[in-house]
Formats: structure tokens, C-alpha cells, sequence
């Protein structure tokens, strides 16, 4: 495989929270992975195979939506679109992780056989289908009554990594107890619904279950679409250590309280950022980048930390192995610069300001996947390439 070089970095981002800004001017990438960053990188970047010049602007982690509903192909039967995964990746999504791909599933298959059989198929195939690169972490079984211990074992041998509960067959939404218990016992990562039901056919799911069902995410904990209440969510964040996923597709007055409550708790680490899409709120290639500009301009956080809750928050949450730029991380990166008519200086300072920045490279596991993108505005500086012809996206 070519090496890949990034050079003339301006700004960069990690997407570690604790460490979330770096000073860096070149990266280096060998057999799609980070090989070596900042002054020991600079002449091997510039030798590369392929060069990317970054002229001055920003480089951030590969985004990954942590809510994203597939189904199966890149195809979403709600919103009866097809190629918006391709489009995602215009959007600085280089990865998404199932929401339960029995959710959306035309005809809805309530019984354990089907459900445990549709996450099985969904992680087989998308374990061999990339669209445009895309990383599709599916394979989420929806939890259903009657799931044994012998399904989840099967499950967890044929590559089912996590699960969605909240649209199972459940006459309360408390009974779904053991099989959540099951489900991570199995190692399997949780992901519950929280807050109102939002398609026909969910149920509410109030912080007292919640409490009750211990899931390792809280999926939407700022609504999906209907928000929780306040005092319920303050439990949740001071007695729990459960990931809290804001969502594009939630309630933006909830998100920006929990991320006050999370800053109060020390909590800054379990919030994760997703865009709980395709849903009725529409595709949204640039759902996840929203999330982040409203996070930053309205939440108080540093743009680099508001980054980090979209990528290495969402790793650990989620058990990805990427997310970070760091040596030995895949090579999923995004080149990025402030808008052209952005009063912001650099692409961080757009997201500072709530400014959609502009995005001129997307690059996934060592592969440039996008140039100049078809989703967002035009960047006032565009990446560069030399050892590659990169075609610009019809707008
Ligand atoms: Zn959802």
C-alpha cells in the first residue's frame, strides 16, 4: 500500500478529551495506519506516495456517528434513500455504529429467532461492505423477550458486538432486565432508548428505568425524540457511570443542560455525540458536525473537546478501535478549514463559532475516500494533492 503523507497542518485535534489539541504540522501513514505525527514525521510526509497539503488548515479524527440507522445496504427504508452512508462520509463520518437494525427493518420481526438471525446477517455483511470507505459497526441485536443465554453466545461468535433495547416486545419497558444482563454478560455493549418513544411502536423509557435497566449507554439521553426530565437526568449523571449519548436528532435545550450537568459531575468523559439518523428528522450527512458547532458554540466547550466527545468519547464508549489520532490509530482523518465566508480563522475557530466547516479530504484507513465535499460549505483553503488524482465532488 502507497504511504500517505499529511503536511502543513495548521491545527489539530486529537480526539483524546484529555489531551485534545496538538501541535503538528505533518503525519505520516503507513498501511492505513498513523505511522508517526508532528517533527518526526515532516521529511517522511513529504516524501510520501501520495501528499496531501493541508495549506495551513485543520485536521480532526474520522467522525463516528454512534446512532446511525442502517439496515441493511446502504439504504434507509424510513426515509427511502439509498447512498447516504456515501454521503455521510461527506460529512466527516468515517464510522457509525448500529442502532438495531431490526429498528427500521421493514415488517419489524418481533420473535428472538428473527431478531438474533437479522444481527447476525447485518454484521456479516457490513463486515464486507464499506460504502465510500465507511467503517458500518452493525450487527446490533434489538433485545426481544426470550433471548437466552445460548442466542447471545451464538451471537457474540458470529461477530453481534452490541444491542439496542427499547423496541422489543416488552408489555413494560422495566421486564427487558434480563435480557440487557444477558446481553453484556455476553460482552455485547448496550444501548438503550431514553426519553419519550419516537416512532410508533417504541416505548417511553423514563431515567427510573433506565436506573433499572443499567444499560452502558444511555442512546439519546437528551430525547429521541422527547427529552427527559431534569431532576431525572441529574440522577442519571451523579449516581450512574453510563454513557450519555447527545444527539443531533434530540432536543437541543436538553443536550446543552446535560452538558452543564456533566461538566458540574466531572463526567465530561461518558458524553458522546451522534446523530440518531436517518430517523423521521431526516438524513443528515453533516448531523454529526451540527452536533459538535452547537455543542461548542452553545455548550462552552472548546471546539478540540467538543471534537473529542465525537470520536474518542465514542470509541471507548462504544469499544471502536479508532477515533484518535495517535501512532498505531487507523488513518481516519479529515481535512477541514473555516467556510470561505466565515468570519473564523481556521476550522476550529469556525466550530468555535458555529460555522459548519468546510471539508476538502476525507481519508479512511490510509485511503483518501473524499477531496473537496459535496455536503458542506466550500473551505476558504482547500487541501492539496500530489501522487493522486482526486476528483471534486459534483456539488
Ligand atoms: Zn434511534
Amino acid at each position: 500500500m502507497p504511504t500517505l503523507g499529511l503536511i502543513n497542518i495548521g491545527a489539530l485535534a486529537t480526539g483524546i478529551l484529555s489531551a485534545p489539541r496538538l501541535e503538528a504540522e505533518a503525519i505520516l501513514v503507513a498501511d492505513g495506519r498513523i505511522s508517526a505525527i508532528g517533527p518526526g514525521a515532516r521529511a517522511d510526509a513529504r516524501g510520501a506516495d501520495v501528499v496531501v497539503d493541508c495549506r495551513g488548515t485543520t485536521v480532526l479524527p474520522g467522525l463516528i456517528d454512534s446512532h446511525c440507522h442502517v439496515v441493511l445496504g446502504d439504504y434507509t427504508p424510513r426515509q427511502k434513500t439509498v447512498d447516504f452512508l456515501d454521503s455521510y462520509v461527506h460529512g466527516g463520518i468515517t464510522s457509525v455504529v448500529s442502532a438495531g437494525e431490526g429498528v427500521h427493518a421493514p415488517g419489524r420481526p418481533h420473535d428472538p429467532v428473527a431478531s438474533k438471525a437479522l444481527a447476525i446477517a447485518a454484521a456479516k455483511c457490513f463486515e464486507h461492505f464499506h460504502p465510500n470507505g465507511m467503517k458500518v459497526n452493525a450487527g446490533s441485536v434489538v433485545l426481544e423477550p426470550g433471548l437466552t443465554d445460548e442466542d447471545f453466545a451464538e451471537m457474540a461468535r458470529h461477530g453481534v458486538r452490541h444491542a439496542k433495547y427499547g423496541f422489543g416486545g416488552y408489555a413494560q419497558p422495566r421486564e427487558g432486565e434480563p435480557e440487557v444482563r444477558r446481553a453484556q454478560k455476553h460482552g455485547l455493549c448496550v444501548m438503550s432508548h431514553s426519553g419519550g418513544n419516537s416512532i410508533p411502536g417504541s416505548s417511553p423509557i423514563s431515567h427510573e428505568v433506565l436506573l433499572h435497566l443499567r444499560p452502558d449507554v444511555c442512546g439519546h439521553v437528551n430525547g429521541g425524540t422527547t427529552s427527559l426530565d431534569e431532576a431525572g437526568l441529574a440522577e442519571i449523571v451523579a449516581t450512574t457511570d453510563m454513557a450519555l449519548q447527545i444527539v443531533q436528532a434530540g432536543n437541543l435545550r436538553s443536550a446543552l443542560h446535560i452538558l452543564r450537568l456533566a461538566r458540574e459531575h466531572g463526567a465530561m468523559a461518558r458524553v458522546c455525540v451522534a446523530s440518531d439518523t436517518p430517523t423521521g428528522t431526516g438524513v443528515m450527512p453533516l448531523g454529526v458536525l451540527k452536533t459538535i458547532c452547537e455543542m461548542a458554540s452553545l455548550g462552552g466547550l472548546a471546539p478540540e473537546e467538543a471534537v473529542a466527545l465525537a470520536t474518542g468519547n465514542n470509541a471507548r464508549a462504544f469499544r471502536l478501535t479508532t477515533g484518535t489520532i495517535a501512532v498505531g490509530q487507523p488513518a481516519d482523518l479529515v481535512v477541514c478549514d473555516a467556510p470561505a465566508a466565515s468570519l473564523a480563522r481556521d476550522g476550529l475557530d469556525a466550530i468555535a463559532r458555529g460555522d459548519i466547516p468546510g471539508i476538502s479530504c476525507v481519508i479512511i484507513d490510509g485511503h483518501i475516500r473524499v477531496g473537496r465535499s459535496r455536503n458542506t460549505p466550500l473551505a476558504k483553503r482547500l487541501a492539496t494533492f500530489t501522487g493522486i488524482t482526486v476528483g471534486d465532488a459534483p456539488h
